[in-house]
């Protein structure tokens, strides 16, 4: 398998407030991270509010450096700074789309402006060749060269995302990191702007983290997926296998609450109730055991690890140990 992007054991942790007598708290953002993702590839990433998605994608676009463990990124381990790698050069590597089209774009200047900038920083382009860039990568994303002295309240929130993404290749990175693409945007645009990260990657043999709580657009994209439960993976599999088998019994209740698109299929919906708890005093063992139906003494005593199973890594004490069934109640339907 040819890695781009390898995570072991990362974490990021945040100091933060006084708890009782002034003392600072640690917050695990993310902690425990071990996956890799092959280039070309889509890896999403799902969770709840607050699991520490965009924690990742700030760690994978090198804003932030990781507390502890080991992040390589196309061959460089990050914050290492031994193996002599230029670190803006490999951070051109790296670009994100963010979530809000609207306040991701400078509303004081052009598009052509916009898409420029990149290259004004970055590069030693003269300005007739960053404009050809720049209206070659218009036109490639489905927008128009009359849109170049365009203003960005000109365009709706989908062509904003289109500009959005012109603007993360520029530079010709290697992987895009999508925080959110399409979650504010209408169903119906949705479907469209997906399209075009799917025919993007292609054209450019792009690698995606796609970070998504929407588990009917993660179908949609990705070749594997990696569910988050505050802060850590408990569930990375085939983006097949989780929609067909889900093993953590928090990837079955994310599932749960996405329609069902196959009606053969039957399942045992797992109600997510509560809130996430706070990440500054997670439950002990595994997280997740306030919340599970299938909770034992073990799991509230001791953090179970990733288990290779079936080709899926799960955290499960229930699955690994066989007192939850596999196949539970998501087989076909007789
Ligand atoms: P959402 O779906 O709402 O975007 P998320 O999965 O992206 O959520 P993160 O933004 O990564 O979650 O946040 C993970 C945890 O880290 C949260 O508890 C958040 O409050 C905390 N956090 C994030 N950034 C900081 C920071 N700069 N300082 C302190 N805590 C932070
Ligand atoms: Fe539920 Fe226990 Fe599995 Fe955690 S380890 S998901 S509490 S069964
Ligand atoms: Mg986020």
């Amino acid at each position: 398998m040819n890695a781009i992007i390898e995570a072991d054991d990362v974490a990021l942790h945040y100091e933060v407030g006084s708890g009782m007598f002034g003392r600072r708290l640690t917050l695990k953002a993310v902690a425990g991270a071990t996956f890799s993702v092959e280039a070309g590839k889509t890896l999403a990433v799902v969770g709840e509010s607050g699991s520490g998605k965009s924690t990742l994608a700030r760690m994978i676009t090198m804003i932030e450096q990781p507390t502890s463990g080991r992040l390589v990124i196309d061959g460089h381990a990050i914050g290492e700074g031994s193996d002599g790698h230029d670190p803006a050069t490999l951070r051109r590597t790296v670009q994100i789309v963010f979530q809000n089209p609207y306040g991701s774009l400078n509303p004081r200047q052009k598009i052509g402006t916009i898409l420029e900038e990149p290259l004004v920083i970055n590069t030693k382009l003269s300005a007739d060749e960053r404009r050809a860039k720049a209206l070659s990568m218009l036109q490639r994303v489905g927008l128009r060269p009359e849109h170049y002295g365009r203003y960005p309240h000109m365009f709706s929130g989908g062509q904003r995302q289109r500009i959005a993404v012109a603007r993360a290749l520029m530079l010709d990175p290697k992987i895009l990191v999508l925080d959110e693409p399409v979650s504010a945007l209408d169903v119906s645009i949705q479907a469209q702007v997906l399209n075009l990260l799917a025919d993007l990657q292609q054209e450019f043999g792009l690698t995606y983290l796609f970070i998504s709580h929407d588990l009917s657009v993660v179908r949609f994209v990705a070749d594997e997926v990696l569910v988050l439960y505050l802060g850590r993976p408990v569930e990375i599999t085939t983006s097949e296998a989780v929609f067909s088998r889900p093993l953590h019994p928090y990837s079955r209740a994310l599932l749960s609450a996405t329609p069902v698109a196959d009606p053969r299929r039957k399942r045992q919906n797992i109600k997510l109730t509560g809130e996430i708890p706070s990440p500054i005093n997670p439950p002990s063992g595994c997280a997740f055991h306030p919340r599970c139906p299938y909770a034992r003494d073990v799991c509230r005593q001791t953090r179970p690890p990733l288990f290779e199973i079936e080709g899926a890594q799960v955290a499960c004490h229930g699955i690994a140990e066989g007192w939850i069934d596999p196949e539970g109640a998501w087989g076909e339907s007789a």
